[in-house]
């Protein structure tokens, strides 16, 4: 079979190179009940890469209200010791 070109626009419209695409949508928009806690370190998981870093927004699909009410909980649970500030080598 020949090398198969993607029908699209010559600089690549959105989604072209991208394997599979995340539901981007805000899971706290979407849930309401759902509330932020910086105690909860379960909760705060999705949103700290493994490395210790906060998942970006691009990435996360978390709306600008709801990303910074989640660093805001992240960066006081780091401060806790609940959640990493980086990642430690063993
Ligand atoms: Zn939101």
């Amino acid at each position: 079979m020949a090398m198969e070109r993607r029908e699209r626009g010559p600089q690549g419209e959105r989604g072209d190179k991208r394997p599979y695409q995340k539901k981007k949508v805000c899971r706290f928009c979407k849930n309401r009940g759902l509330t932020i806690d910086y105690k909860d370190a379960k909760a705060l998981r999705p949103y700290i890469t493994e490395r210790g870093r906060i998942v970006p927004r691009r990435i996360s699909g978390t709306c600008a209200k709801h990303q910074r009410v989640v660093s805001t909980a992240i960066k006081r649970a780091r401060n806790l010791a609940i959640v990493p500030f980086t990642a430690t080598s063993i």
